[in-house]
């Protein structure tokens, strides 16, 4: 085969945040769980998502927390622009959501983006459109609204991908959903639609997996607590009773990042061998903490994949905890058994 040779050129950067943009953004719920995630790096107390169309019309977050220096919007929506890090060390012991600072680039390469922001002192607040660059005087309190319309505008292949918008919001009610359970002293809504569908307020631990979970959740589960030092496993794990046909209620947070780990799915089912049969899968919400020294979240551009130092230490670990709890709740009902 010949191939007439092109000549190697650096590709603008346009197109390399549409490019990167394809892997964070596959849907109207990854905007959702990116924006979120900024809000409560933020220090937002308050999250406020507002939907139109499933998320596909158009999405916006506002949130309480420090906002963005007037001049500092630009730099916001640029590649590898962050205020999360600055070296290595800091990469190494994240603690923030984000770090890489590439969400809102990639999201404003494929939707119309715009900004609005207060910080503490600021006269007002100021709004940043992020196609024309046009930054203007806005009202607001002290916070930060990002607003995503047109949803892969410029990508019409990806926009065929989509499901219907039932679907759509269903997804984004789940990713606010996940970080509502890792952070129950932030209060959530959900609109739709002009419509409230979602209200978590702020709430103890407990009270919020009941809120977003439901009370049959919290009777069919019994709490867990293991470990202590270096790595501590908390939450609930639901009784054979409260199996589902699909894994749709496996809540898994490692440093209170919402994760899909393979081993401890693995370790959680292995625990539940003896107890669920065929296809049946368990329940549960498991908030892992470890050194963040001792697992890697820069592994993937959605973070929902972590990798661990010690994975077989996590996996007997998980194991064991939701083993104990099923024995406990296994033993004659003498009072002890009964959290
Ligand atoms: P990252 O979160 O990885 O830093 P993003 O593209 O999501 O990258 O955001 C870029 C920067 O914009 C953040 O580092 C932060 O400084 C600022 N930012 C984004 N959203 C908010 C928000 N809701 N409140 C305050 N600052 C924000
Ligand atoms: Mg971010």
């Amino acid at each position: 085969m010949t191939a007439t040779r092109r000549p190697i050129r650096e590709l603008p950067d346009e197109l390399v945040s549409q490019i990167a943009a394809g892997e964070v953004v596959e849907r109207p719920a990854s905007v959702v769980r990116e924006l979120v995630d900024n809000a409560l790096d933020a220090g937002a107390t308050q999250v406020t998502v507002r939907l139109a169309a499933g998320g596909v019309r158009s999405i916006l977050v506002e949130d309480d927390g420090c906002g963005i220096p007037a001049e500092q919007l630009p730099l916001a929506l640029k590649r590898h622009a962050t205020s999360k890090i600055a070296n290595l060390a800091e990469l190494e012991s994240v603690a923030t959501m984000g770090f890489r600072g590439e969400a809102l680039a990639a999201i404003a390469s494929i939707a119309e983006v715009s900004i609005a922001s207060r910080c503490d002192g600021a006269a007002h607040a100021h709004r940043l459109d992020a196609r024309s660059g046009e930054l203007q005087p806005a009202a607001r309190a002290r916070g930060t609204s990002v607003e995503v319309r047109e949803l892969f505008f410029a990508t019409p292949a990806r926009r065929k991908f989509l499901k219907t918008d039932a679907t759509e919001l269903a997804h984004c009610v789940d990713a606010v959903r996940r970080h509502a359970l890792a952070r129950p002293e932030v209060g959530f809504a959900i609109w739709h639609d002009g419509k409230l569908i979602e209200q978590w307020r702020p709430a103890a631990a407990e009270q919020r997996i009941a809120d977003v979970l439901g009370a049959d959740f919290i009777a069919q589960s019994r709490l867990l607590q293991a470990g202590a030092g270096p790595l501590r496993l908390t939450g609930r794990a639901g009784l054979p009773d409260a199996a589902r046909a699909r894994a749709d209620q496996q809540y898994v947070y490692v440093n209170g990042r919402f994760v899909r780990d393979r081993l401890i799915a693995h370790g959680a089912r292995s625990a539940y061998e003896d107890v669920l049969h065929g296809q049946r899968q368990p329940s549960y919400v498991l908030f892992l903490e470890i050194d963040p020294q001792r697992v890697d979240v820069n592994v993937h551009p959605t973070k929902i994949e972590v990798r661990f130092r010690d994975g077989r230490e996590i996996h007997q670990a998980v194991r064991h905890a939701i083993e104990a709890v099923l024995a406990a709740s296994r033993a004659p009902l003498d009072g002890s058994a009964v959290e």
